[in-house]
């Protein structure tokens, strides 16, 4: 049997997806390209914007014309949040919500008992299935320890459709990363839909600090990175525990949404702006060469040109490396949606493309601080022309070329110049020998 499967959304999707998939190939389903003949498909949805819902039912068409004899299989954030929206849809064969990769399998296979399975995750504690993944091409396994979230920021469906936060135990959690470092991964991404949610819904609970001090102590991975903490979790027993710890890489994304404090209290966020360059300052403090990324929505129901002046203001003003720019997008359901206020379309992108050239500028900048130095790099696929890319442990992106395979190795690259997006540089070492020694074995 031959599956396909489309993944759309965020990096817990594609998540979700490789766990999917790797439960389908050893039940011995053949994986193959969304375009081409399948018996199944399967849309890994997403719900965040309306768009992503159109999105979601025309990938069900677009299957349904590719194999009108395929069965075509909902899951992800849309088929939990609004299974009776998918199910009408004639294309549509099974809607299975998250948390059921039993379910889920059952419906691939055509065992299904029902042809709509959706548990209410805010009442029912749906399990996490833990193995961590690595992304097709890359080197680091994502392991995530944390589902759903009980915040309720006012722009985001996330608490409906995944359901209220819940936790992997942290004995589970050291586990997995023993089998990982088994399977020769040597980073690994501890990710979650609001991992600052960590460990509260656990009997007894247990504190995100704990569980990171236990990851230091204990883990034989040697490159830990953090997906994202809201500011407000991020205590200063967690700086001090990263920064204390070789195996923690100096680079934190926090999410600041907004750089302007009625903006934020509309969004529900929990923190101001103030608050926000605190922690960014105390981060740096201990670790100067870190980098922190954030992410911004632009447009925001209400968001004045006098506030979005003010947050390009703010984020210029902060030492940060990165940003991820989201132009807001309408998601019915939200209470943002009934704000008034609506920013135009074409003002949207008019801010967005601000923010975004805020955000090269600051890239750059903190990619040239580098120049010179050298850098520990986990190098991920080599290429055919010789050239190889990876991460640095402070998150720049560094293309070398190597004339053996050095993939998953970790070598000291000397930094020469930035390119784009990207830092170009020479292998000077290899895990401890030296690169022309490297070079002749
Ligand atoms: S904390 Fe994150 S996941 Fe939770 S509601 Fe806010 S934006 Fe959504």
């Amino acid at each position: 049997m031959r599956f396909a499967i489309a993944t759309l959304g965020c990096k817990v999707n594609q998540y979700d997806s490789a766990m999917i998939e790797s439960r389908l190939a050893a039940r011995g389903l053949i994986r193959c390209e969304f375009d081409q003949p399948a018996d199944v498909y399967i849309v890994n949805t997403c719900t965040v914007t309306d768009r992503a819902d159109s999105e979601s039912l025309r990938l069900a068409r677009r299957a349904r014309r590719l194999n009108p004899k395929a069965r075509v299989v909902m899951t992800g954030c849309f088929a939990q949040a609004n299974p009776a929206a998918l199910s009408r849809a004639h294309e549509v064969d099974a809607v299975v919500g998250l948390a059921r990769p039993d379910d889920l399998e059952r419906a691939v296979i055509g065992d299904a008992p029902e042809r709509v399975m959706v548990s209410n995750l805010r009442k029912v504690r749906g399990e996490i299935e833990l193995k961590g993944v690595a992304m097709e091409g890359q080197t680091r396994a994502f392991l995530k320890l944390q589902e759903g979230c009980d915040q309720f920021c006012s722009f985001c469906i996330v608490p409906v459709s995944r359901g209220a936060s819940r936790s992997v135990e942290p004995r589970r959690v050291i586990d997995a990363l023993d089998q990982l470092h088994e399977r020769g991964f040597k980073e690994v991404i501890l990710s979650g839909v609001h991992l600052g949610g960590y460990g509260r819904d656990l009997d007894p609970p247990v504190e995100l600090a704990h569980l990171l001090e236990m990851v230091a102590e204990r883990s034989p991975i040697g490159r830990i990175r953090i997906s994202s903490l809201d500011p407000e979790e991020l205590s200063d027993g967690i700086i001090a525990i990263i920064t204390s710890s070789e195996k923690f890489c100096p680079h934190l994304h926090l999410p600041l949404q907004a750089g302007e404090d009625r903006v934020l209290g509309a969004m529900r966020r929990r923190y101001d702006t103030a608050f926000y360059r605190d922690r960014v300052e105390r981060v740096l403090e201990a670790m100067p060469d870190a980098a922190i990324g954030t992410d911004l929505i632009v447009g925001f129901p209400g968001e004045s040109a006098e506030e979005f002046a003010a947050s390009i203001k703010f984020v210029e003003s902060l030492p940060l490396a990165y940003l991820h720019v989201f132009p807001y997008a309408v998601r019915a359901g939200t209470t943002a949606a009934k704000i008034p206020g609506k920013v135009s379309p074409a003002e949207i992108k008019r801010r967005a493309a601000a923010m975004r050239r805020v955000g090269e500028r600051k890239r750059t900048l903190f990619m040239e601080r580098f120049i010179g130095q050298t850098l520990k790099v986990l190098l991920e696929e080599q290429r055919q022309d010789g050239g190889i890319g990876g991460y640095s442990r402070n998150y720049v992106r560094v293309l070398t070329r190597s004339p053996s395979d050095l993939s998953n190795q970790e070598v000291e690259v000397e930094a020469s110049f930035v390119e784009g997006a990207q830092m170009v540089g020479q292998i000077v070492s290899v895990q401890g020998r030296d690169a022309a020694r490297a070079e002749a074995n």
